[in-house]
């Protein structure tokens, strides 16, 4: 396990050199505290975009709104216009909720502590813990995608996402301390976007690589693992169109249970590894080659046969038969007409 003290002090001496200037963002160890008004509207802003997509939306609303109580006195029309471009109208709507409620129920001063902020409306677990840290400097865990994944490299963590997100959030948590509570999460959010990037990290001007335990392995883009998903299984078959002496096409009605159940289609054999050929009548079959369908559950490959005959089926004009049929069908229906 790597020593999470000496990675702590390594990436804060990082985040001294490097930290990233926002509008919304204190400078490193200058001691100041940031508005967390204007730390939460930056948080909600950057849930769904961008740092360069939101600082000039965060620029915007501060300046026409510097405080809560003036955004909670917002019509809601206005901010609905003054959100347009950020997406997920939801979510304009509960931070005007939120600035309602600190407005109102505490005075226009956001509550302190983490519980007290968690129970603001439209303020989630992440929002909470990072407006406690940055604008508070509260010991608070603040754990976003970003900083799963760095968690998930650092420990070279085996348990794939989603189920590795307990996991990921008690690691997290060794970081947490009462020095510099603020400056930690900020510093863990630069390194993720900047440094422990999703598809290509640039491990070599990472401040942890010296105790970064997917470093080791070679691969540390490979973290945080995923589920692999179950490959689909692969069916084969045989489908038959058959014509009568006028050219018509011979369905059959499918069994009310099952795949395409109760549905039109062409006499088909069953779908398995290993299918019988098991034809609907005697003719002359002749094969001009087979289709591809993939469905939810497994992919199909039908060997198409062509023959004349007659019997019990529903017979079917051609152009009929091709408008109508399941998507599977009216392959088969194009390869038999194309291959006769
Ligand atoms: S060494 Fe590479 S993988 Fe490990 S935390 Fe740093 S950037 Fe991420």
């Amino acid at each position: 396990m790597p020593d999470v003290s000496s990675l702590r002090a390594a990436l804060l001496d990082w985040y001294d050199a490097h930290a990233r200037s926002l509008p919304w963002r204190a400078p490193p160890g200058s001691g100041m505290r940031t508005d967390p008004y204007r730390v939460w509207l930056s948080e909600v802003m950057l849930q769904q975009t961008t740092v360069p997509h939101a600082a000039p939306y965060f620029e915007r609303f501060t300046a026409r709104w510097p405080t809560v109580s003036d955004l909670a006195a917002v019509e809601d029309s206005d901010l609905m216009a003054a959100w347009a471009g950020l997406g997920y109208y939801a979510r304009a709507r509960n931070l005007l909720a939120c600035a309602r409620a600190v407005a109102n129920e505490h005075g226009g001063v956001f509550p302190d502590s983490e519980a007290a902020l968690l129970a603001l409306p439209g303020v989630g677990a992440y929002t909470a813990a990072a407006v406690a840290a940055i604008a508070f400097d509260r010991p608070a865990n603040v754990v976003d995608g970003n900083v799963e994944r760095v968690m998930s490299r650092l420990f070279a963590v085996q348990t794939p996402l989603p189920a590795a997100r307990p996991e990921l959030k008690r690691l997290a948590a060794l970081f947490v301390s009462d020095e510099r509570p603020g400056d930690w999460p900020q510093a863990l959010m630069d390194l993720g976007s900047g440094v422990c990037r999703p598809k290509s990290p640039s491990c070599e001007l990472c401040p942890l690589a010296f105790g970064c335990e997917g470093l080791k392995t070679g691969e540390p883009a490979r973290y945080p693992l995923k589920v692999k998903k179950a490959e689909r299984p692969h069916r084969l078959g045989h489908a038959f169109v058959l014509r009568d002496g006028e050219g018509r096409i011979g369905l059959v009605r499918r069994p009310d249970k099952g795949l395409l159940g109760g549905m039109v289609g062409l006499p088909t054999s069953d779908w398995s590894a290993t299918p019988d050929f098991m034809a609907p009548v005697d003719a002359d079959w002749v094969e001009v080659g087979a289709v591809e369908h993939v469905f939810t559950h497994f992919s199909l490959t039908l060997t198409v046969h062509v023959g004349t005959g007659g019997g019990d089926f529903l017979w079917t004009e051609a152009e009929d038969a091709l408008a109508s049929l399941p998507t599977v069908f009216r392959k088969a229906l194009e390869r038999g007409l194309a291959g006769q």
